[in-house]
């Protein structure tokens, strides 16, 4: 088994800042939210080590933290048991864009089922609080709207989303085992669609495919009518929600929903993307793709309530920064593509 030194637990509350500093394990964290989660966790005084096994995750997205003494990148697969130290492990590891992960069926199940097997294990060992990336895809296409955290979801097993979804319940299913079971210190929270800098430009997303679509003025593309709905959470506000969730005392398991309710169609946010890009781009409609979700919002009563969370960023400001952001991207890559 992998066993992963540490230093410094003080057992002190979590992300208040004028207590000592934590031990934690992010996995997944050179991916998209893993390395947000992982800057502001250096930001607020802790030890943080960074898993990852490189599936959608870069270099680049960590290389500014490797010079930080209290930073440690650790190349491992979930998959795979180990060992640590920690006192809060946050588990990320998984990929999430439907093209990422459908490439790797069931890689990707495997990474949900035996990666919450793995984490939940080291977590009993070390006695960590752990934290569990769920998804609003528990719900599948949802019968209910908004999705409460009570409904159990309309979830299609053996389709193309069934690697995830499917994982991503089973690792529910685990997480809430072992706290009844091993009164491991759990804690679930579901995410919905969350966006901003620091996605891939080729991770297949609407949020990015729209951008990166609009600033090269080539066509958006729609997939199905674009009345199916999404609400879009930005990166800064879900991190946030996290770190409560995490200093939430040990009564408070979840699952909680953490996303924005602000609910848009898929065509209207191509037309907001094509509005604050001033771009020439058309609109072209592309064949439906397999089970997509028809509505999706998430009520965050829960989170209001039991973690006195909510989302502050307002949609057209946070695709106004992840716009600047891939601005700045593909302006880098047009500059060493031409030399
Ligand atoms: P991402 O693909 O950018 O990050 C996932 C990270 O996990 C990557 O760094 C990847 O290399 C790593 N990883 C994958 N398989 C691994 C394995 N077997 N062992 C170790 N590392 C592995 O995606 P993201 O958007 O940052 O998502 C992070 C987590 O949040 C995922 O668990 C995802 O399911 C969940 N989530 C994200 C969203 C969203 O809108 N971004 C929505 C719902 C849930
Ligand atoms: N989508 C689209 N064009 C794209 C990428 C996605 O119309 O280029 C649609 C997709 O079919 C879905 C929604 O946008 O209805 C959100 O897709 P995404 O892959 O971002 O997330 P998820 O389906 O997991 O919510």
């Amino acid at each position: 088994m992998r066993s992963i030194p540490t230093e410094g637990y003080s057992g002190a509350a979590f992300a208040s800042p004028q207590q000592r500093s934590k031990t934690v394990l992010v996995n997944g964290g050179a991916g998209f939210l893993g390395s947000h989660l992982c800057e502001r966790l250096l930001e607020l005084g802790h030890q943080v080590i960074c898993l990852d096994n490189f599936y959608t995750g870069r270099h680049v997205n960590i290389e500014h933290l490797l010079q930080n003494a209290r930073f440690r990148l650790l190349e491992h697969d979930v998959r795979q048991p180990y060992d640590v130290e920690a006192s809060v492990i946050f588990n990320f590891a998984s990929p999430a864009s439907p093209p990422d992960y459908q490439r790797d069926p069931v890689g990707t199940l495997l990474t949900n089922v035996l990666g919450a097997v793995n984490t939940l294990d080291a977590a009993r060992r070390s006695g960590a609080t752990v934290v569990q990336s769920s998804t609003s895809e528990v719900y599948g296409d949802p019968h209910e709207n908004p999705q409460r955290e009570t409904y159990f979801g309309n979830v299609n097993p053996i389709g193309p989303r069934g690697c995830y979804d499917e994982g991503k319940r089973s690792a529910e299913t685990l997480f809430f085992d072992y706290h009844r079971k091993y009164a491991v210190d759990i804690k679930v929270g579901r995410i919905f669609n969350t966006y901003g800098p620091r996605m891939r430009l080729d991770d297949g997303r609407v949020v990015s495919n729209f951008i990166v679509q609009a600033l090269s003025n080539a066509d958006i593309t729609i997939y199905g009518d674009g009345r199916q709905t999404r609400s879009f959470c930005y990166v800064d506000d879900l991190v946030g929600g996290f770190l409560r969730f995490a200093e939430a005392g040990e009564d408070c398991v979840g699952p909680i929903n953490l996303g924005n309710p602000t609910e848009i169609t898929v065509r209207d946010l191509a037309e907001i993307v094509l509005d604050l890009t001033n771009s020439r781009s058309r609109i072209i409609y592309l064949p439906a793709v397999a089970d997509d979700p028809q509505q999706r919002r998430p009520d965050i009563s829960r989170a209001r309530e039991e973690l006195n969370w909510w989302p502050t960023t307002e949609l057209k400001t946070g695709l106004k920064r992840t716009i600047s952001y891939f601005d700045a991207l593909l302006a880098r890559k047009e500059v060493v593509e031409a030399v």
